[in-house]
């Protein structure tokens, strides 16, 4: 009998797990519509909690919706609406579009509207500990060494620091890189009482107070688009380790490959969003669920109408190896799983699956959700 493998490899490193394993997924900022490139990074974290299940661990994933958002905020006002009302409708939008993918449904979906009360806490465990001061009703976190996390140097931590709305030039910091766990109340954003005046939490202690709600004090994988690794990711790993003492805050971190139109980054505002409500009016979700899958989830891709294409046909080739009678048994589909625990490498399973045909093929699809 070929021995069993339980304990996957995710970005190079075994992740060795018992029967369960803790997974955050940075969910959406409910404020548009569900585009490929959200769907690539959900698509691929239910891709992690199926391949586990597989292996005989159970995935609790914790999916969270960044409700209270500046982003958000703007979005809801240019619509004339409440904030939280403008994002629920949203949200259901989405999940929407994500069933329709196959996604399955998460055991957590917390709100961060509903934890405010927890990022006040957090600022103030991380006042009490020295890694936080508050000022002008604010509360900052001192972020020098998140940058080094991150493997940048520190023009480029600015820059993006910048993009990604950190405010690397609000005079009250002492580091630029300082980052609000707690931001005082400005016009046109929700606010709420808190020690220091009232005021709305940061985007980086709204994820550290949910993963930590539904799982204590660390994770065994974050997931999340590729271009959350910084500021985000480094910033609620430095915050989350700040306060519980607990390193590392995850095991592994799953960053999904950025999806690109005409090789730019898919943005409303590049005028390139591609809807998976279009995509699904002339393709089957098994089909774009292939698309997204076919290929190392890190990489970046560039999206054509050749990729559905292509990905329909490597579908028809696998369900003709599907229905062949091929080899059955363990050492037939062990190979899948072997394939599948080697940091989710479907291609190479893919590859197997259409050439051994059978069980090996049906397993596949059962798996992936190709079916
Ligand atoms: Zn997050």
């Amino acid at each position: 009998m070929a021995e069993a493998v339980t304990a996957p490899v995710l970005a190079g490193r075994r992740v060795l797990l018992l029967d369960r394993a803790r997974v955050y997924v940075c969910g959406i900022t409910p404020y548009d519509v569900t585009h490929l490139g959200h769907a690539a990074t959900f698509v691929w974290a239910d891709a992690l909690g199926r391949v586990l299940r597989l292996l005989g661990v159970e995935p609790e994933v914790c999916r969270n919706v960044t409700d209270v958002d500046d982003v958000l905020d703007a979005a809801a006002s240019r619509a004339s609406a409440p904030y939280d009302a403008f994002a629920a409708v949203q949200q259901y939008h989405f999940e929407h579009d994500l069933a329709a993918l196959h996604v399955r449904p998460v055991r957590y979906e917390p709100r961060a509207h509903r934890y405010v009360e927890h990022v006040i806490r957090l600022a103030q465990g991380l006042l009490a500990a020295g890694h936080a001061y508050a000022r002008n009703g604010s509360v900052y976190f001192r972020g020098q060494d998140a940058a080094a996390r991150a493997d940048l140097d520190r023009a480029e931590a600015l820059r993006l620091s910048a993009e990604y709305g950190g405010r690397p030039d609000d005079p009250a910091k002492d580091d630029p890189l300082d980052a609000a766990v707690w931001q005082a109340a400005e016009a046109g954003h929700p606010a709420w009482d808190s020690p220091w005046g009232p005021g709305r939490p940061g985007w980086h202690a709204e994820c550290v107070v949910m993963a930590m709600s539904a799982f204590g004090v660390g994770v065994d994988v974050h997931a999340g688009g590729a271009d959350l690794r910084f500021p985000h990711h480094a910033y609620h790993a430095a915050m989350a380790e700040a306060f519980t003492g607990v390193r590392p805050y995850a095991r592994a971190w799953l960053h999904v490959g950025t999806v690109t139109v005409g090789g730019v980054k898919m943005a409303k505002s590049a005028g390139n969003l591609v809807l998976v409500s279009d995509l699904l009016e002339r393709h089957t979700p098994a089909a774009v669920r292939l698309m997204i899958l076919d290929r190392r989830w890190a990489e970046g891709w560039d999206f054509t109408d050749a990729s559905l294409e292509g990905a329909a046909a490597r579908l028809a080739d696998l369900y003709a190896a599907a229905g062949r009678a091929g080899p059955a048994g363990e050492p037939a589909t062990g190979e899948i799983r072997r394939l599948l625990a080697a940091d989710l490498d479907v291609p190479a399973a893919l590859e197997a699956a259409i050439r051994e045909g059978g069980a090996p093929a049906r397993l596949l699809i059962a798996t992936l959700g190709l079916d």
